[in-house]
């Protein structure tokens, strides 16, 4: 995989701190001393890995564990000399180390529909599935994927370079509606109208919540999950909100050559250093609409 981060490329014995860095070993205030940086995918570990956890923290750490505001796990206090028995002890719980600096890190998520009531989609799936293709893939500065469940946005999809945010399309069924007008008022966003025993839904201002699937007394509503998408969020020096250029998307063979699409055009047109919200503020949000409607990455009811 392009750019993929390997252990092989962490020279612990020349001490090359970059090199360290980019493989999730971030040098700390004390002098010699280290926090490592794990690979926690959607903030899930079992439980096998948090006693591989315990036992490196107690053994090489001072006892304590970070957990990063991005689901992660840092291990502080671990001695230089200490960095590549740790790696190896770690390896052999089911540990990774952590990405840091130009490359795809961490990709975090809620706990999605098999968990959580409210889901939409299999976030903790995709969320997986997304680090086995991507994480680790250098770009031109840090880029985040993130994924939350439902229009409740607990993961906060929008703060992510590409945030996915799973969502309900109703579809109305003409021969089961009453038009008791129930679903006009329980809209969150006023996206529906009833004029003369019609029911229009305004996908533009709709925010995929469901609600009205769920509170229709009649089943008038089909409800089609998919995905939303969001692009060039960052919260950091500068907060940037991700913007919704994708609504809907219900194919994952298609929202993933989205995926592969955005990563080409940053790679293409993105400067090094340069967070990917600022090479859309510079080339424009339109040239990557029209880059994503190029061959296959079309969207669905945009
Ligand atoms: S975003 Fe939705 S699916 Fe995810 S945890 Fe929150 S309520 Fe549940
Ligand atoms: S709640 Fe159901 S039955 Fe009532 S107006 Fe809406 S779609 Fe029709
Ligand atoms: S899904 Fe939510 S936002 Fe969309 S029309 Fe129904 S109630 Fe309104």
């Amino acid at each position: 995989m392009q750019g993929e981060v390997g252990e092989e490329e962490i020279t612990v014995k020349k001490v090359d701190y970059k090199a360290l860095k980019s493989g999730g070993i971030m040098r700390q205030t004390e002098d010699g001393y280290f926090a490592v940086r794990l690979k926690v995918t959607g903030g899930n570990l079992t439980l096998e890995q948090l006693r591989g956890l315990e036992e490196v923290a107690s053994r090489y750490g001072n006892g304590t564990l970070h957990l990063t505001a991005r689901q992660g796990v840092e291990i502080p206090y671990i001695h230089i000399a200490d960095l590549e028995e740790v790696i190896e002890k770690l390896k052999s719980y089911g540990l990774e180390l952590g990405a840091c600096g130009p490359r795809v890190r961490t990709v975090t998520a809620c706990q999605g529909r098999s968990i959580c009531p409210n889901g939409c989609i299999e976030t903790q799936e995709l969320a997986r599935e997304i680090a086995a293709r991507y994480y680790g893939q250098t770009l031109p500065h840090k880029f985040k994927f993130g994924i939350t469940g439902c229009a409740n946005n607990c993961l906060k999809a929008e703060e992510n370079d590409l945030g996915i945010k799973g969502v309900c399309r109703p579809n109305w069924i003409k021969e089961n509606c009453t038009a008791c007008g129930l679903c006009t008022k329980i809209c969150p966003v006023n996206a529906i109208t009833l004029n003369q025993q019609e029911i229009s839904v305004d996908y533009e201002v709709c925010i995929g919540c469901g609600d009205c699937v769920k509170a229709c007394p009649f089943e008038a509503y089909r409800g089609e999950y998919g995905y939303s998408l969001s692009f060039g969020g960052s919260f950091g020096r500068k907060i940037n909100i991700g913007k919704k250029l994708i609504p809907f998307i219900s194919s994952k063979e298609k929202m993933f050559a989205i995926f592969d699409k955005t990563l080409e055009f940053y790679r293409k047109e993105g400067k090094t250093g340069e967070r990917f919200y600022k090479t859309l503020e510079r080339v424009g949000f339109a040239k990557l609409e029209q880059y994503l409607n190029e061959g296959e990455g079309e969207n669905e009811g945009n």
